[in-house]
């Protein structure tokens, strides 16, 4: 249930719900946006909610309509702004992520860093836990990596993000990075969503290639159930019949999301059509459809990058992408 609280409600009428709550076994979550709300999650014992509905400084008391409660806008009828460092996602400016797919050295991240600052960019992506395909491919360089990406990102003065892929390698992980990823092929690992919850690190949860919106959606509920409120979703192409790309790019949930939940949302075209030439026209849609920024893949030698070769731009490529991306398609300037 959602209880939202009178605009007028005093202190000790709130904790009196909360209390009350927890003593039937709900785990209590409040909201603020002018009133205060709280959500009774988990099934805890029978309540007598038209009791508690007379209750002093009870506005109304409403089943939750959908499944993820906290991310929905019936739970938080304002827009989430997540701070990464001194970065905004969700607030009046676009977000660009960039950086290589995999951390390879230090020339290599350190010289993209720089080369991404310099177009527009304002946090640097590079993985070091790599989710192969294949076991005999580069599965990234591991704590080694996630040490040079910092070095990059304190070099530059960029947030890094990079993806945790295992329930391990969280503490790790959180050392180094001012964000953690969880891919697409993670999507719904619980457990790992669960420890992730626990955690206080901002997170970019990628889609799963075959989760709807309402997977999607669940799988953040389980990181804010958990506490962590710094969640931001990103579409990267789901997998559909036609294989013309690497996957289909679903600009539709974007605009879907953004009417189903408050968490901001962004755009990898890169990994959605796994091929350079569609990056920028696509990162200019993500950002019409509302989408509130873009993560994209750059490498100084994309022809010879150790993984997603042929999506890579390079730093020309993603400095024209970037002053591409300034012209909305109306015409007018998009501030970045
Ligand atoms: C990545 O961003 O490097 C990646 C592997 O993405 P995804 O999980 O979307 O495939
Ligand atoms: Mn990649």
């Amino acid at each position: 249930m959602i209880i939202t609280m009178n605009a007028t409600a005093n202190g000790a009428e709130i904790s009196r719900i909360i209390k009350h709550l927890k003593a039937k076994n709900y785990t209590p979550r409040t909201s603020v946006n002018g009133c205060i709300r709280v959500a009774a999650l988990g099934k805890g014992e029978a309540i007598d909610w038209d009791m508690l509905r007379r209750t002093d400084g009870v506005a109304k008391i409403e089943p939750p309509e959908q499944p993820y409660i906290l991310a929905s806008w019936q739970m938080k009828p304002e827009r989430s702004i997540v701070k990464v460092r001194h970065v905004e996602i969700g607030g009046a400016a676009a977000v660009v992520m960039a950086g290589p797919c995999s951390v390879e050295s230090r020339e290599q991240v350190l010289s993209t860093a720089r080369a991404v600052k310099k177009s527009g960019a304002v946090i640097l992506r590079g993985g070091a836990y790599k989710p192969r395909t294949s076991p005999y491919e580069f599965q990234g360089l591991g704590v080694d990596g996630l040490k040079l990406l910092r070095e990059a990102g304190d070099a530059t003065g960029l947030p890094v993000i990079t993806e945790v892929l295992s329930e391990d390698d969280v503490e790790i992980v959180a050392e180094y990075a001012d964000m953690f990823q969880i891919g697409a092929r993670n999507m719904q690992n619980f457990s790992l969503l669960r420890k992730i919850g626990k955690m206080r690190t901002p997170v970019l949860l990628k889609r799963g290639a075959a989760a709807t919106v309402k997977e999607w959606l669940c799988a953040a509920e389980y990181i804010l159930a958990g506490g962590n409120e710094s969640v931001v979703l990103c579409e990267r192409g789901i997998k559909t019949f036609d294989n013309s790309l690497r996957n289909t790019l679903d600009l539709a949930a974007v605009a879907l999301v953004k009417e189903l939940s408050h968490l901001p949302v962004i755009v990898d075209p890169s990994h959605a059509c796994g091929k350079r030439s569609l990056i920028s026209v696509l990162s200019k849609a993500a950002l019409a459809v509302g989408a509130d920024g873009v993560i994209v893949e750059v490498h100084p030698t994309p022809e010879k990058a150790l993984s997603d070769a042929a999506q890579q731009l390079d730093f020309n490529e993603f400095g024209a992408m970037m002053r591409d991306l300034r012209i909305a398609p109306n015409g007018t300037p998009v501030r970045l």
